[in-house]
């Protein structure tokens, strides 16, 4: 399939997010060598891949739904009919190796519970699959490290789904602080909302690693250290429960502030009981906000200049598009593995900040 101007300005909704893409060629340039698209094999068949992901994929015009790993046999057969998925593209997580015989499988996306992720990311590396995988990347730091060794050995890519690196309200957040007086000073940023199911595996350690930090708070981290611009050095940070049955085994809120080089803070909540959805930066003369900041659709934002009027994209085809294109050019990611390990490393020292009730270098 010819990849044309028209095609390119259809899947981003609107011709001036071009403005706001920094890493897409000229036309007049190949895209990528051939008309190949890549084959998404989706792994695990949820919310997020049921509702973002494989309609996303019908939107995407570098990758395709190609394949689907799932543990359900009703879900195998309905995606099948959904989708037009050939029997040969459908694996469950027992069979899930032989997806490396598969010629029309290029990348594996694990979008499973948190505590899946390692395992599935290696396995799909050493099956010789590119992979995206979810957020956040693993449980732990040391997790993080192993993905990314076993994708080096593999010689395959690793992307994580960060969504917001590929939403134009978001790339205009990054570039605030190139764009004036003295730079990023503050950043207040907090995502939280109120979680239902009691029941369900957000709130068990074991399969979540953590309560609303892992899940949402991730996001708040993300956009603290992509508005600044640089890495936090130490972190201090509170946590506060109300409900000690249903949080008993993961965190329910916290807040926390991130100190950087060059005396940028950051101040940050998440919470699995309060609704939180902002994004304030703050420089000397200049503001820069976002609420809601960080959903699907529907951010909206305004500055000390006005109204921000940014086209809405649809975030997960864009970012499958991206990652693609990383792929097919060879070409560096802001969303990389490495960033997923950047991410671990904070949490961990928030969450030991939080018990220690001390100032934790990160
Ligand atoms: P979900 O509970 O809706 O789906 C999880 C899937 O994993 C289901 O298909 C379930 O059958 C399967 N599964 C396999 N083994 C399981 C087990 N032992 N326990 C529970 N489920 C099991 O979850 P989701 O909301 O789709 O989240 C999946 C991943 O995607 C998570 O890592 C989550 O953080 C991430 N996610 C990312 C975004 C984003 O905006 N980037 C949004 C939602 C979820």
């Amino acid at each position: 399939m010819k990849y044309t101007r028209r095609k390119f300005i259809t899947t981003l909704g609107a011709g001036s997010a071009l403005l706001m893409l920094p890493a897409i060629p000229t036309f007049s340039e190949p895209l990528f060598s051939g008309d190949k698209k890549l084959g998404v094999a989706l792994v695990g068949l949820g919310n997020y891949a049921t509702h973002e992901l494989a309609p996303a994929l019908q939107k995407t015009s570098r990758c395709y739904l190609s394949g689907i790993v799932t543990g359900t046999l009703a879900k195998a057969q309905k995606w099948k009919d959904q989708y037009n998925i050939p029997d040969k593209n459908i694996y469950n997580y027992q069979n899930f190796d032989r997806i490396a015989d598969n010629k029309s499988i290029d990348v594996v996306y694990v979008v499973l519970p948190n505590s899946m992720h390692r395992e599935f990311v290696i396995r799909a590396a050493k099956a010789g699959k590119h992979v995206f995988c979810e957020k956040p990347m693993a449980l732990s730091s040391k997790e993080c490290e192993e993905m990314i060794a076993a994708c080096k050995k593999a010689g395959v890519r690793l992307f994580v789904g960060y969504r917001l690196h590929s939403d134009p309200f978001h790339k205009a957040a990054m570039k605030f602080r190139t764009e004036g007086d003295s730079g990023v000073i503050y950043v207040q940023s907090e995502f939280g909302f109120k979680i239902g199911d009691p029941t369900q595996w957000r709130l068990k350690k074991a399969l979540a690693g953590g309560g609303a930090m892992m899940d949402v708070g991730i996001y708040a981290i993300q956009a603290a250290r992509y508005c600044i611009g640089k890495e936090p050095i130490s972190v201090t940070a509170q946590e506060y429960k109300t409900g000690y049955k249903k949080f008993a085994e993961v965190d329910e809120t916290i807040t926390w502030q991130m100190q950087f080089p060059g005396g940028h803070v950051s101040n940050s909540s998440t919470s699995y009981s309060v609704p939180l959805n902002n994004l304030y930066i703050s420089t000397e003369r200049r503001w820069f906000n976002l609420m809601p900041a960080f959903n699907y659709a529907g951010i909206k934002g305004s500055t000390n200049r006005g109204e921000l009027n940014l086209p809405e994209v649809n975030q997960q085809a864009v970012q499958m598009d991206t990652f693609s294109k990383c792929i097919f050019d060879n070409t560096e990611s802001d969303a990389s593995g490495e960033e997923g390990l950047k991410d671990l490393k904070v949490i961990e020292a928030i969450y030991k900040a939080a018990k220690s009730g001390t100032k934790t270098k990160v």
